[in-house]
């Protein structure tokens, strides 16, 4: 398990929301140091980010997935409008 230490900075190692540029906004509690269950996601209202699941701080390949989940041709393009 993670400490809320090592799960803090976890979350500043994610990449901002690829959808709307914000940082996702960790989720880490539990009792004493200890960090149950930490996780992070996009909250800002009607992004696509926030419809997506919490990223599981203490699982690498969420936070891997995360890290490289960037729209294929940048932020800002918006392939309805071709
Ligand atoms: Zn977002």
């Amino acid at each position: 398990m993670l400490t809320k230490e090592q799960a803090h900075a976890i979350a500043q190692q994610l990449k901002e929301c690829p959808f709307c540029g914000l940082k996702p906004t960790p989720r880490i509690h539990g009792a004493g140091d200890k960090a149950v269950n930490p996780s992070a996601r996009c909250v800002t209202p009607d992004c696509m980010g926030a419809k997506m699941p919490s990223i599981n701080l203490d699982v690498p390949n969420d936070v891997h997935g995360w890290n490289t989940r960037t729209p294929p041709n940048g932020a800002g393009h918006r392939p309805e409008s071709q």
